[in-house]
């Protein structure tokens, strides 16, 4: 077969032909066989191939000419060539080559129609982009000696232009790619956060990210309880994977979440990292899987996975884009959850509210009634509508003045109060009741919520255990007189040596005085209660009431390992006080801490002089008193619940705090459970 060499006219006209034809083409698949062809046609070389690879050195575009036909599979075909014959060769040593005898140079894979064609000629040249090589233009043809050193230059002006027109297709290509990511990207962000649903987020995570990424499977699992849960799952065996729980750790999902960094990998069952992936409980097959952490301030809170790429491999870009996704997922994911929190606490509150067996009133900070419960309604006797708009106080006796009083102030601060009052119905009926009102947030927006419950049963049982204990105690004072003068008779006719009936009588004298000392006292605390009460005042040394108080006390430490103490300076200041009482005040404090330590301890009574008034305090080392019943003691029946306490009427305290206050002096204790009480009050000059 003859050859016609080419003409500087050809040539000429050929890179004018192809310069033409590439310079306007961006799309690959076009220009690459358009870059053959006329090559080859021109070259009058029926044979040839273009390569063309990527960044990573993958072959991203091919095309092969083969006796004037354009090949199927060309990637296939050319496999060898890239890797042991003339096309590697140029890539490796990124020269242009030009075989004048393929059968003579060793660069020339031999190929199976070597034998049939017999030798030939070949020219291979780098396709240069800007600043890599961008692929493999060859050229074959028969017989050797074909290819001149013209033909070379020739090529290497047309491998010029199209490495450049190649590298700006794939430019072209990857940026439009881009844009088009960022613009799905964009839609997807839009379409999560215009719900306020948790569920249908998931939904439209899941389903975006499935669509974006053009994969199989793409799952979301939340973090919960050092596990992934898949929340939500779109594609192929998305209902099995749904509600899967994955141990932190375990599988793609479970790694990322534990080491809150993304991945990708091509071989997952391949990859050491992901032992036990949760495929097997699905039969769901991961090859390529990528997957990235939903983060909430650097904490994991969730991982959205992506399976199984459609058209084999990842884009780049993937894990950019997925975690851009997470990003915006993560702020719908958590606001979706607070609304949900949220709508749950409103419809808990509304529940408790509206079923609650107290009457509930809620006001505004005018303290205008803006809601009431049922309970409300039927125990004020007004509708729910008469209700709202109607000031707090026709309904409560808490007197004008209370909104702008301490009490209110406190209210506004958050704390919540509570006291008694009566409210009038309706009908004009008066019910007592205690309320607890304290300040809210609903909606945004400050309200009073007033919890009221009913009284009227607990402070008539009060008033009939007052009575009770008053009339008990009212008859018992003159016996008890009795039995005293009749002790004293006694002990005067007893010869001064009858030591045992001495002994016996003073144990007899002593309770009686005891019990003579409770009796008054709760008397004492009645007609305190009522005002009635007029003190007995005289300028009294505190020590020698103490000391007494002490003594009086000892016989009940018999049989106890306790300890009475004094800590009292010399020289204290005289106080005006009912000696009686304050002696009862002091003798009920230590009678408290002996009977409330468990057997053994030391209990101390101190006093200190202060420039207004004097402090008086009974420590003990028992077994304290929880700060929440610190106030609650001083009230009347008030008794801590302990199992093994001993049982008292609770009524000693309230004496205390009464005759203290009727000294115009404070009484209170400071104490931290299991490391004693300290009660004190005080007595101004
Ligand atoms: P009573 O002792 O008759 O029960 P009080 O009014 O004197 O009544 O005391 C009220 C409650 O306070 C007691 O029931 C007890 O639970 C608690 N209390 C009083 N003093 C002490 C104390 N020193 N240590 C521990 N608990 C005490």
């Amino acid at each position: 077969m003859t050859t016609t060499p080419l003409t500087d006219q050809h040539r000429l006209s050929l890179l004018y032909r192809i310069s033409r034809d590439i310079s306007g083409r961006l799309n690959l698949n076009e220009l690459l066989p358009r870059v053959l062809t006329a090559t080859v046609d021109n070259a009058e070389a029926k044979t040839g191939s273009i390569i063309i690879l990527n960044e990573q050195g993958t072959v991203l575009y091919s095309a092969l000419m083969m006796d004037g036909v354009l090949q199927p599979d060309p990637e296939r075909r050319l496999a060898d060539t890239l890797e042991n014959g003339l096309a590697g060769w140029v890539l490796k040593n990124r020269q242009p080559v030009l075989i004048s005898d393929t059968s003579r140079d060793p660069r020339w894979g031999r190929r199976p129609d070597d034998d049939v064609t017999g030798a030939k000629s070949a020219i291979a040249v780098p396709l240069m982009g800007r600043a890599r090589i961008v692929g493999v233009l060859t050229l074959v043809k028969t017989p050797a000696g074909s290819f001149t050193d013209d033909d070379l230059t020739l090529m290497l002006a047309i491998a010029d232009q199209a490495g450049v027109a190649v590298e700006n297709a794939q430019l072209y290509a990857e940026s439009e790619r881009r844009a088009q990511a960022m613009r799905a990207l964009a839609e997807t962000s839009r379409a999560i956060i215009s719900t306020l649903k948790l569920d249908e987020v998931l939904h439209r995570v899941a389903q975006n990210t499935c669509s974006l990424l053009n994969v199989e499977t793409a799952s979301i699992g939340l973090v919960r309880n050092n596990k992934v849960v898949l929340a939500e799952a779109t594609g192929r065996m998305a209902e099995q994977l749904k509600g899967i729980e994955i141990n932190l750790g375990e599988g793609v999902a479970g790694w990322v979440a534990q080491h809150n960094e993304s991945v990708l990998t091509t071989d997952v069952p391949r990859d050491p990292r992901f032992r036990c992936e949760p495929d097997q409980k699905t039969g769901l097959l991961t090859l390529a899987s990528a997957a990235v952490p939903v983060r909430v301030m650097n904490d994991v809170i969730g991982v959205i996975e992506v399976m199984n790429p459609r058209e084999g491999r990842f884009a780049p870009d993937t894990l950019s884009l997925l975690e851009n996704l997470a990003s915006v997922a993560a702020t719908a994911i958590v606001h979706a959850q607070q609304v949900e929190e949220l709508q749950a606490a409103e419809s808990r509150f509304s529940s408790l509210f509206e079923d609650n067996i107290d009457p509930i009133i809620i006001t505004n900070l005018e303290g205008i009634i803006t809601d009431a419960n049922r309970k409300a309604v039927e125990t004020f006797g007004y509708s729910r509508d008469e209700l709202i708009g109607l000031r707090v106080m026709t309904v409560h006796r808490i007197g004008t003045a209370f909104l702008s009083s301490d009490h209110f102030h406190h209210l506004r601060s958050g704390q919540e109060i509570t006291y008694q009052t009566r409210i009038t119905t309706k009908s004009g009926v008066e019910i007592p009741m205690e309320v607890h009102a304290k300040m809210i947030r609903r909606r945004g927006q400050e309200f009073i919520q007033w919890i009221q419950r009913d009284i009227s049963e607990r402070l008539q049982l009060e008033e009939m255990r007052n009575d009770l204990i008053s009339m008990l105690f009212h008859d018992l004072r003159s016996p008890l007189g009795n039995i005293l003068s009749a002790l004293d008779v006694v002990r005067a006719s007893i010869p001064p040596e009858n030591e045992t009936e001495h002994t016996l009588l003073t144990i007899a004298t002593r309770s009686a005085l005891r019990m003579s000392r409770m009796v008054d006292s709760l008397l004492d605390l009645r007609r305190l209660e009522a005002g009635q009460m007029t003190l007995t005042r005289e300028q009294t040394d505190i020590a020698v009431v103490i000391t007494d108080a002490i003594e009086q006390v000892l016989p009940i430490t018999e049989g106890k390992n306790i300890v009475l103490q004094k800590d009292i300076p010399s020289h204290l200041p005289m106080v005006n006080v009912d000696q009686d009482m304050i002696r009862r005040v002091i003798i009920n404090l230590l009678e408290n801490a002996v009977k409330y330590s468990h057997g053994q301890g030391v209990v101390t009574v101190a006093a200190r002089s202060g420039p207004q008034e004097m402090t008086v305090s009974v420590r003990d080392t028992g077994p304290g008193i929880p700060p929440g019943e610190q106030q609650r003691i001083f009230s009347k029946f008030a008794r801590l619940q302990r199992d093994a306490a001993p049982k008292g009427l609770g009524l000693g305290l309230a004496f205390c705090k009464l005759a203290v206050e009727a000294h115009r002096g404070r009484i209170w204790v400071d104490s931290k459970p299991g490391e004693g009480a300290t009660f004190s009050f005080t007595l101004p000059y």
